[in-house]
């Protein structure tokens, strides 16, 4: 078992802030503990912002005396309803609460919420790795209460609930997204009767609100290794619950001696591969999501064997969907993630064809800003287990790149804008927007694209005229 030195943990406690929250806690006759995250990543070396305290009593009046107390450099805000208050003070954001026995009744989701005692509220922790306690009160400070043996679970890295797997979960169905999540930060395992417990109960989640599952979601995709996460969450069924078009990407079919590979352990292998690249949520998601529509898409053509022709363009498609069920952002977020799954294929493509300029172009003018991050995608998506393709499809993305370094400088089409807008072909030709004013604009575009003509003014518009004369237009006096 870990024997952490007592020293070791009043030294961490000897702070102006515990102190004082102790002598105030002391003069208004309450108990008071420091509790859940804070101390358990005090035992992980993990340094923690985020501080819990629990009184046995009122945790608001507790807040007040203490922000009181710290006068102006602190701000308090106080959630009656919650019976909670939160301090922010220095780099700290102290939350206070009343510690509370909960009991739930299985007809309704709100439980009935009592005052408690110390351990009343360490029960209705979701793990006992969460449900550690320091005293804060002078007569036993720093004194660590851990009536589940979550230290145990520490050393061992597990994932257990304090009370009956059943109970835990069914009073709060998020809890079995949350034991994914700290599996996943942590590196845990979960408790194998905890984890039949999920099993058990998976379809519960569903009773959660969206906005609690995919904060959950986020923090597994935001992990170092998110696979590890994903197969907990597929293991338990609750992916099929909350992200069926994910599962649906599971399983590789073979016909006449032909297979494809298995694309949910591939996006599982991308997601990971991207998420030593960058830390960028949303190009992590665009991993998740960039073979999407495979399941949709999927033919057998006796000649090509598999293939999954416009997936992502029936992919950029999805997205929209997704994301709105998921209650994730639909803005330029969202863009950003389609540019992504609509684009990928594109530096392939482009390897396998010819590397051209027009083509290279066209890539950086259809991917603007997002040019560097379609590339690590790209990169990403090399799974091969063959090291010499591997090798190659590296290499040559490595010539893309070069490449496209190469056009950006000489061309200047990241963000593109032609050198003539629509406003002024209407100036100049006296016309009302109209087919042949659009059609202008696309042939100045494509030109450029193409290499026909420089991306100058000049160049643009001396072609303006001649294709102007083309379709029978006049300048207007
Ligand atoms: P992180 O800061 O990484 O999210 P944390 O453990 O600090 O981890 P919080 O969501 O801040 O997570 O919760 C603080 C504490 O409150 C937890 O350690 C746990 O004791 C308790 N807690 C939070 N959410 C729940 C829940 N749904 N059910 C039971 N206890 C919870």
């Amino acid at each position: 078992m870990i024997e952490v030195p007592r020293e070791d943990i009043l030294t961490h406690l000897d702070r102006k802030i515990f102190k004082l929250i102790s002598e105030i806690a002391d003069e208004m006759g309450l108990r008071c503990y420091l509790i859940g995250g804070y101390v358990r990543d005090f035992f992980l070396y993990r340094p923690s912002k985020d501080i819990d305290v629990v009184a046995v009593g009122q945790g608001i009046d507790l807040a007040k005396a203490v922000s009181d107390k710290l006068g102006k450099k602190s701000r308090i805000s106080v959630f009656k309803n919650f019976g909670t208050a939160q301090i922010k003070y220095k780099e700290y954001e102290i939350e206070f609460v009343g510690a509370r026995k909960e009991s739930y009744r299985l007809d309704s989701r709100k439980p009935i919420v009592e005052d408690g005692t110390l351990e009343d509220d360490q029960k209705r922790r979701d793990f006992t790795i969460n449900a550690m306690a320091f005293c804060l009160n002078k007569d036993r400070f720093g004194e660590l209460l851990d009536p589940f043996n979550g230290m145990q679970d520490l050393e061992d890295l597990i994932i257990r609930t304090p009370l009956d797997p059943d109970i835990t979960f069914s009073d709060d169905p998020l809890r079995m997204m949350r034991a994914i999540r700290f599996a996943t930060q942590l590196g845990f395992d979960i408790y194998p009767d905890t984890f039949d417990a999920i099993k058990r109960n998976n379809e519960r989640i569903g009773i959660v609100s969206m906005e609690r599952v995919v904060d959950e979601l986020n923090k597994i995709i935001l992990s170092p290794k998110p696979s590890v996460g994903f197969i907990l969450l597929e293991k338990t069924g609750i992916l099929d619950v909350i992200f069926p078009e994910l599962t649906a990407l599971k399983g590789a079919e073979t016909k006449d001696g032909v297979g494809h590979k298995d694309n949910f352990y591939h996006t599982l292998t991308v997601l990971d591969n991207i998420s030593r690249q960058t830390d960028n949520l949303w190009l992590r998601w665009a991993a998740i999501l960039h073979d999407i529509a495979k399941p949709a898409t999927k033919r057998w053509d006796p000649k090509l064997g598999w293939t999954f022709h416009n997936h992502n363009y029936i992919g950029e498609k999805m997205v929209p969907k997704i994301f709105r069920r998921l209650k994730l952002p639909q803005n330029e977020k969202m863009k950003y993630v389609q540019k992504m799954v609509s684009l990928h294929m594109r530096p392939m493509q482009l390897v396998e064809e010819e590397v051209t300029d027009s083509a290279v172009r066209r890539l950086l003018f259809d991917a603007g800003d997002g040019i560097d991050d379609l590339m690590t995608l790209c990169e990403a998506d090399i799974t091969s287990k063959n090291p010499e393709k591997v090798r190659r499809f590296l290499n040559n993305f490595k010539i893309v790149r070069r490449k496209l370094q190469e056009i950006e400088e000489k061309d200047r089409v990241r963000n593109f804008q032609p050198p003539i807008d629509g406003n002024e072909i209407m100036e100049i030709f006296g016309l009302p927007q109209c087919r042949e004013i659009g059609l202008l604009k696309s042939t100045i575009k494509e030109a450029i694209l193409e290499g026909e003509i420089p991306n100058e003014r000049e160049a643009a518009f001396r072609f303006m005229l001649e294709k102007a004369e083309e379709l029978g237009l006049k300048v207007k006096n």
